[in-house]
């Protein structure tokens, strides 16, 4: 049976960061993932290693019948096609896909941490999942994104560039 309530983030910063963010949604599409709601583009300042340009990052809500780590495969895989090299942690990437949340699982394994542990604290994240889940509730921290948003630290700035529409055609 399909879960509808995974929420991934993608974001861009190296070369066509539009086309990449497109790409990595047609390949998710391919991939036995049913992409049903995606946020508006924003382009958003590097938190980390912030020596790097800008990335696009977006949010979108999915639905496959994979578990958490055969979809976490599938997404290093699309990590892989669209040309991700890691040569700098968290340095410039073509294109960065997180699991943010799956339904309401909590999950703390070697390889693989759900809700992501960093969503939370990240406005790049909050600001475009804010807007297609707002009162999804964040199943550690038991608040929606909304109150996690209104009591966020992040001052990156977060810039949105594209309705939802733009990207989804
Ligand atoms: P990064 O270089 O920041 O994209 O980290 C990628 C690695 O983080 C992956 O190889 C995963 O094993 C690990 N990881 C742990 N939790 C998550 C998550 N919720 N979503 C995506 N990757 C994760």
């Amino acid at each position: 049976m399909a879960s509808d309530n995974i929420y991934i983030g993608i974001g861009s910063n190296l070369g066509n960061r539009m086309e990449n963010l497109r790409s990595s949604i047609a390949h998710l599409q391919n991939s036995l993932i049913d992409v049903m709601q995606i946020s508006s583009v924003y382009e958003t300042e590097p938190r980390d290693f912030c020596d790097q340009d800008d990335f696009f990052n977006l949010v979108a809500r999915i639905s496959t019948s994979m578990k958490p780590v055969q979809l976490l495969n599938t997404i290093n895989r699309i990590e892989h096609a669209l040309g991700r090299k890691r040569q700098i942690s968290s340095g410039p990437r073509t294109i960065d896909i997180d699991i943010l949340l799956y339904e309401d699982q909590i999950i703390s394994g070697k390889r693989l941490t759900i809700p992501h542990p960093r969503m939370h604290l990240r406005s790049f994240v909050l600001v475009p999942l804010a807007e297609i889940a707002p009162q999804t509730i964040h199943p550690i921290l038991r608040q929606n994104i909304d109150s996690l948003l209104a009591v966020c630290k992040d001052t990156g700035k977060v810039n949105k560039l594209f309705e939802h529409e733009a990207i989804s055609q």
